[in-house]
């Protein structure tokens, strides 16, 4: 328990020195449940962003992007059921006041909390005597609603609240009739979203984990019923796909068959994903099967006809709606920290980012052996040039020895350094190759340097 906690804290540390994430409102003593993105932290990001795009939106003729409002109408959560039952168990200390989540306590006490319901969750508390972390007897364990509340506009009433959207789902299925009206496809298609979510979760932790501020890339996939099996198996398939795409290893990514008591009470099937975190095997991604769940119920709020109708068989229905979900977040820390990796090279202790270049923020980085000497700084710069308008994410640096850049680029995970030295000036206009993993360098032409590292990092 103790490694995985200090893995976790070397990452954490790993991301605040390399400018990846930084705690939220920082210097005003943090915001809890809050991160911030810093440059290569937002450049992992979108490449993973892109990635997930690409494969789900821009690849396929019959996925539809959405990007919709944060705040939606207050009737879209009551539809949806977040309003009435978006909640978590909270229990309070009766001392600290402080608050958790009693099936975490549960949890934490070696109890499985699967399809515990409240009642059952209370009576474990009394039954097995436990206490909060500071060792203080515990209230009553309620449900908390995790949504964010708020108002719009001058006047606070029951008609001004909104809620931040706790899911971007929400977003799709409202624009369900409008992607319908404006671009006629035939079933089965999908509207697909990258955007940001807010829970008011009661104990954010575990570093970008469980935070209140989130970001998801969901599809909300609609189809006959009929299709719901076949559906189902083709996104499995392609979760585990977009996985290796990103570099997660597979022996880490698992699949849990959620059991009936503990899904969603819009789901008739849910498998999430876990993976192998420092913290333990959690939860990745969600894969649901919707039914027709959302677009019932927001035909019911609505009183707007959402039901599709099949010109080949002549009859009209509601469709159903497969929903992959991935958190940003967790993927992200997925990939950082099984990219974790502490080695020796060349007798010397070192810590690297094992990242596939596919999603690292910086593909190549360029030095030229010593700063003070301007013709190599000139070579440098030119090669940097030349990089950088094919390959774009590309860094030059030239602060402090080489060592020390190595490093630093080891750390940031950028998979190859190259190296302009006195030979490639006076002999023979080549500059030596570093590669990440190995440390093993190679000379290679600089008229060859461009596809040499293409080919490397495609
Ligand atoms: P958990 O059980 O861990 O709270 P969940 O089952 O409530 O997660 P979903 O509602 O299925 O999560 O959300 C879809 C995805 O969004 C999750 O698989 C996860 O990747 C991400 N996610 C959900 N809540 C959070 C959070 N608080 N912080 C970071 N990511 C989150």
């Amino acid at each position: 328990m103790e490694k995985k906690n200090s893995v976790m804290e070397e990452i954490i540390s790993l991301c605040k020195r390399r400018g990846f994430i930084y705690q939220g409102s920082e210097i005003y003593g943090g915001l809890a449940g809050t991160w911030d993105y810093g440059p290569y932290g937002v450049a992992l990001k979108k490449n993973i962003e892109n990635t997930w795009w690409k494969r789900f939106v821009t690849d396929r003729e019959d996925m539809y992007g959405v990007d919709a409002a944060i705040l939606m109408n207050q009737n879209v959560w009551k539809a949806s059921g977040h309003v009435a039952g978006f909640a978590d168990p909270l229990v309070e200390d009766l001392k600290t006041k402080k608050r958790y989540r009693a099936d975490h306590l549960l949890e934490d006490n070696g109890v499985d909390v699967k399809g515990l319901t409240l009642d059952k969750i209370n009576a474990l508390i009394k039954e097995k005597g436990i206490k909060s972390p500071d060792g203080n007897a515990l209230g009553e364990a309620r449900q908390f609603n995790m949504m964010f509340k708020t108002n719009i506009g001058a006047i606070e009433d029951d008609s001004s609240v909104v809620y931040l959207r706790p899911e971007t789902a929400g977003g799709m299925f409202v624009n369900f009739k409008n992607i319908l009206d404006t671009f006629h496809p035939k079933l089965p298609f999908g509207t697909a979203q990258i955007g940001k979510a807010f829970r008011n979760e009661i104990a954010p932790r575990d570093f970008i984990f469980r935070v209140r501020e989130l970001e998801q890339m969901e599809i909300e996939y609609f189809i006959h019923p009929d299709a719901w099996k076949e559906t189902f198996e083709s996104f499995r398939k392609e979760m585990h796909e977009f996985a290796t795409e990103v570099g997660l290893p597979s022996t880490k990514v698992h699949e849990l068959e959620v059991a009936d008591e503990d899904r969603a009470h819009y789901s008739k099937r849910t498998i999430d994903f876990e993976f192998d975190f420092p913290i333990g095997k959690k939860e990745l991604w969600g894969l649901a099967y919707r039914t027709d769940f959302d677009l019932q119920s927001h035909t019911r709020e609505s009183k707007v006809d959402l039901s599709y109708f099949d010109e080949a068989n002549k009859t009209r229905f509601v469709p159903h709606v497969i929903e992959p979900s991935f958190g940003v977040g967790r993927t992200m820390l997925a990939i950082i920290s099984s990219a974790y990796t502490e080695d020796e090279l060349g007798g010397e202790k070192r810590i690297y980012l094992k990242l596939s270049p596919k999603v690292a923020p910086v593909k190549v980085a360029v030095f030229p052996l010593l700063k003070n000497k301007p013709e190599l700084v000139n070579k440098a710069r030119e090669v940097f040039s030349s990089l950088k308008k094919e390959i774009g994410n590309v860094e030059f640096d030239d602060n402090g020895n080489i060592g020390k850049r190595y490093r630093r680029q080891d750390e940031i995970g950028t998979p190859f350094c190259v190296t302009i030295d006195f030979d490639t000036i006076e002999k023979d206009d080549s500059v030596t190759v570093r590669d990440r993993d190995s440390g093993n360098q190679e000379r290679v032409k600089i008229s060859e340097l461009i596809s040499y590292i293409k080919e490397k990092i495609s």
